[in-house]
């Protein structure tokens, strides 16, 4: 089994220290082992996000090696307006007001927001701000625009930080103005995946894609789950995962709204749901968390990324470790070197039952592939796949080895960069394409020799539209 290529994927957010003006810094972090950018919705400007994908491309191509770009949508996410000098303390016992018509914070205790909650908010439910720094509860609506909440404990606020309104309904109203146009916006863009924020049920999702399906855009869909709502009941997940391509595990927002102890058990459930199904599958934010200060990961940390790896995601992320840390390059590194050490040494949790992505021939074909390959202790599998749905079925099975796509379709190689254990690349289609392109990197040297045998073995999966799709398993010596 090959011990040098990392089978879980890393997905970077792209940030002020990975972004701005620093081309180098992103061509760094995809040189040291980012499979994945994900753009940032909630912060920054088009032009520089613009900007960004270029560099990402252009390090891609130096690399030799696809890399995913997400569109990551802000979604409902309500926050504080400008606060004068970017603090206002709160002591628990207090009172603050939030009140839309205030344009300017004049330093009171009347803060300006960015949306108007009065409508929406009722008597007696809980506000928390600043990612649940500060607790509160509404205790008045004393006008159209303005809202009198009970501070719940000491803290202080900072100018434009989110709110969280685990109990609030806002009906079903997920993809505000600012969505819609990022969405037109980035139908014109280079993206391979969009993700939808503060999803809550698989409603969301269909509308979500209708809006895609009329912009033309060319994303996979993700689902952040993130809501109180969404993670009620195990069958509102499974829901939403029957309508998804992929889904990220968004610890974050999640633990603020729902209560932190439910996020372990919510990630082991999602992450089952979307093995079972082949979609793709992120766990999400503080993988790393304490690299946005120091050199070096927590303990807990490391063993937060190892975990992630034996639970068989296909993808850990990183937030504010490369889009404002201090360490952004060293964080991908010491990541890299969980994923390996841990791939290496424990094998993958068994899902206690194959996978099912309600095509049977796929699954099964790609089922006999990954444990041929496993049995024959092959070096690789190859898999010849037009719109990735073969490559997917054999990476839905998590062998212990690479799986390299060759395929036609640039935006598929960018899509399967996130996929489990998938390195693509892009080549013309011809019959023997999958077997010489694994000959040509053996000749690069990206795929090595083991040093007891003279020749790669590869268990090579290809297919034929005309019979059905995935249709062929050969094992062949390069
Ligand atoms: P965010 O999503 O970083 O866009 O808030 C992730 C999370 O909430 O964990
Ligand atoms: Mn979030």
């Amino acid at each position: 089994m090959s011990k040098v290529f990392k089978r879980t994927k890393i997905l970077a957010t792209i940030g002020p220290v990975s972004g701005n003006g620093s081309k180098q810094m992103i061509e760094d972090m995809i040189m040291a082992g980012v499979n994945g950018c994900r753009m940032n919705f909630s912060h920054g400007d088009n032009e520089s996000r613009e900007q960004q994908m270029q560099w990402i491309r252009e390090a891609a191509e130096k690399k030799g090696r696809s890399v995913a770009i997400i569109q990551d949508l802000q979604g409902p996410k309500i926050r504080l307006g400008e606060l004068k000098d970017n603090y206002y303390e709160v002591k628990a016992g207090g009172t603050i007001f939030i009140d839309y018509a205030v344009k300017e914070h004049q330093g009171d205790n009347v803060l300006p927001c960015q949306y108007n909650l009065a409508p929406k908010v009722k008597v007696g439910e809980p506000i928390l701000l600043f990612d649940g720094k500060v607790t509160t509860r509404v205790k008045d609506i004393p006008s159209e625009t303005a809202i009198e909440l009970e501070v719940l404990n000491d803290g202080y606020l900072r100018s434009f930080k989110g709110l969280n309104l685990p109990e609030t309904d806002f009906g079903g109203d997920i993809i505000p103005p600012k969505d819609l146009a990022d969405i037109a916006w980035g139908a014109t863009r280079d993206f391979d995946y969009i993700a939808f924020s503060f999803v809550q049920t698989a409603e969301d999702i269909r509308k979500a894609r209708e809006i895609l399906k009329e912009n033309n855009h060319p994303g996979k869909l993700i689902a952040k789950i993130e809501t109180k709502k969404a993670v009620e009941s195990d069958e509102n997940l499974q829901e939403i995962v029957n309508e998804v391509d992929g889904v990220m595990i968004a610890r974050g927002d999640m633990a603020t709204e729902a209560g932190a102890e439910i996020v372990p058990v919510v990630q082991r459930t999602l992450v089952r749901m979307c093995r079972e199904q082949g979609k793709l599958c992120i766990v999400a934010t503080q993988t790393m968390g304490s690299m946005v200060e120091n050199p070096l990961p927590s303990r807990a940390e490391v063993s937060d990324v190892a975990n992630a790896v034996i639970q068989g995601a296909d993808v850990v992320m990183l937030s504010d470790e490369t889009a404002m840390g201090k360490y952004p390059l060293e964080t991908v590194r010491e990541m890299k070197k969980v994923i390996l050490y841990t791939q290496n040494h424990v094998e993958v949790a068994s899902l206690g039952q194959a996978p099912n992505s309600n095509d049977q021939n796929y699954d099964a074909i790609a089922e006999a592939a990954a444990r041929l390959a496993e049995r024959l202790e092959a070096d690789v599998i190859v898999c010849q796949t037009a719109s990735g749905a073969t490559a997917r079925a054999v990476a839905a099975q998590r062998p212990n080895l690479p799986i390299i796509s060759v395929t036609k379709d640039e935006r598929v190689a960018n899509q399967l960069a996130l996929m489990y254990a998938n390195s693509a690349f892009v080549r013309e289609y011809s019959v023997n394409q999958g077997i010489d392109l694994a000959r040509e990197l053996k000749e690069s040297g990206y795929l090595h020799l083991r040093e007891d045998r003279d020749k790669l073995k590869v268990v090579w999966v290809s297919g034929d539209l005309n019979e059905g799709g995935t249709n062929t398993i050969k094992l062949r010596y390069v």
